[in-house]
């Protein structure tokens, strides 16, 4: 079972194995692309939008 996230910003799909590498990418990806999120955006991004990928 793999987790995934719809970047809110509309920009893509981020994939990992499971949540903390999920939020790697994530904030990976927020740190390139949208460097105006805060960490704690980062966060709720995560709560928020993760989920099992099918
Ligand atoms: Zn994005």
């Amino acid at each position: 079972m793999s987790r995934e996230i719809h970047c809110p910003m509309g920009d893509g799909d981020l994939q990992a194995d499971d949540d903390a590498q999920l939020l790697e990418k994530v904030r990976a990806h927020a740190a390139e692309a949208h460097p105006e999120l805060t960490a704690e955006q980062v966060q709720e991004v995560m709560a928020n939008g993760a989920h099992d990928s099918h």
